[in-house]
């Protein structure tokens, strides 16, 4: 049996290979993609092909691994987020189940189970991205976060929604097959809604546009992308990937989605003997506790267009966080950020400590401030500046103590 001459893998393992005349050499399909991306990045020197190899070849994903439980999944999540008990109930089930859903195509399963992808609907800095990153880093599958406002339709200035995929292929170190088992997550997906309810004479190729563009590749497609991230040039030569067993997660504030809600439950109750809904107390009512009774129409009514949301069948709302949930945040996670500042200080040999009350303090603050916990890190870092500033040139101080007032 012949090897690759590159990647020393079997040519039976390998598919299609390309043989010398004489026959004494071969390459794979898989080395000559990456030798091809290797000189579009990188044309003026010469390229080692141990370089650009692939890391994960050997450990290659032909094969489904088999998915953490549920309650597993959930247990790992409990690790590094805190709260957000629901969503990660949905999330760990919706990931079991695509699971089973490849392991179905595997098996060359009769019936086809199709793949659903999932809106997260939430106030900024209260774990969305977090949520989605830290599942792919349980799973162990290639992870790829883009930033739905950066798109527009094809031919337009901005990023074309293939490059996601692009983006994705890059994190799974170009083996194309172990990308196209991974999860996307797109971020600010409510920055994509209808600019206009009516007709426009201009097109609209940063809202609805961008939804339209990107159905396609969350349902399932065969895609073509250019390796050069940047715009398509015909001379490139392009990557094939098909996304129809990528998990797609889409994620946003949807602000004032509330108000849509309420404005439907209101028209809903007007009429006799119509029961009057929620909305009859829903001033006092958070985001969470009205975004919860989210249907379809709303997300529409919102500017999402109905195919787009046809495409996301799970919705999970997440909570705000309150002053506890950042208060754990600060201390209790793995990689909590006062752990990350206390190591920080511990390499000029200066103790940080933080005294109950500050942890308290820096939480209000955060909760004033409307960031969630995304706002904690600047809040730390201007509390501890004049600290991290003097502590280098001086040898005497050992121990620092912070307390609510120094925040
Ligand atoms: P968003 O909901 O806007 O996507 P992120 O997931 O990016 O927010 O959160 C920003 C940062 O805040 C995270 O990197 C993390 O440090 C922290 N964070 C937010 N929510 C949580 C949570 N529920 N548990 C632990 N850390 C959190």
């Amino acid at each position: 049996m012949k090897k690759c001459s590159f990647c020393k893998s079997n040519t039976e393992d390998a598919g299609q290979v390309v043989v010398t005349p004489d026959k004494n050499a071969c390459i794979c399909a898989e080395c000559i993609r990456l030798c091809i991306h290797a000189i579009d990045v990188d044309s003026s020197s010469d390229i080692e092909i141990k370089k650009i190899s692939k890391k994960s070849k050997s450990k290659s994903s032909k094969k489904i691994k088999p998915c953490l439980l549920p309650h597993q999944i959930v247990d790992k999540l409990n690790e590094f987020i805190i709260g957000q008990d629901e969503a990660k109930k949905i999330l760990s089930v919706a990931v079991y189940n695509h699971y089973k859903r490849l392991q179905n195509i595997e098996e060359n399963g009769e019936l086809e189970i199709e793949k659903s992808n999932i809106l997260m609907l939430g106030p900024t800095g209260c774990g969305k991205t977090l949520l989605a990153k830290t599942l792919a880093k349980i799973l162990d599958v290639p992870f790829a976060i883009a930033d739905a406002t950066s798109l527009t339709e094809a031919g337009y200035v901005g990023d074309d929604v293939e490059n996601i995929l692009m983006y994705l292929i890059q994190n799974a170190d170009y083996d194309v097959e172990k990308a196209q088992k991974g999860i996307i997550y797109i971020d600010e997906i409510d920055k994509i809604v209808k600019k206009t309810t009516g007709t426009s004479i201009t097109r609209d190729v940063s809202g609805e546009g961008v939804q339209q563009a990107l159905l396609k590749i969350i349902e399932g497609t065969v895609a073509n992308v250019s390796p050069n991230s940047s715009r398509k040039n015909p001379q490139d030569r392009m990557i094939k990937i098909d996304t129809s067993n990528i998990l797609f997660i889409c994620g946003g504030a949807f602000v004032n989605l509330d108000k849509t809600i309420e404005s439907r439950l209101d028209k809903s109750s007007i009429g006799f003997n119509k029961p009057k809904m929620d909305s009859k107390n829903t001033e006092n009512k958070s985001f969470y506790e009205i975004a919860k009774q989210v249907n379809t129409q709303d997300l529409i009514n919102y500017g999402l267009i109905p195919e787009f949301v046809s495409r996301l069948p799970i919705t999970i709302v997440l909570h705000e966080l309150d002053e506890s949930a950042i208060v754990k945040i600060l201390t209790e996670t793995k990689n909590s950020i006062t752990k990350q500042y206390i190591k920080l200080f511990a390499m000029d040999n200066v103790e940080l400590k933080f005294e109950n009350e500050s942890i308290v303090a820096i939480a209000k603050k955060t909760i004033e401030q409307k960031t969630g916990a995304r706002g904690l890190r600047s809040i730390i870092e201007k509390t501890l500046l004049d600290f991290m500033y003097t502590i280098p040139q001086n040898n005497e101080i050992k121990e620092i103590m912070i307390d609510a007032k120094k925040v």
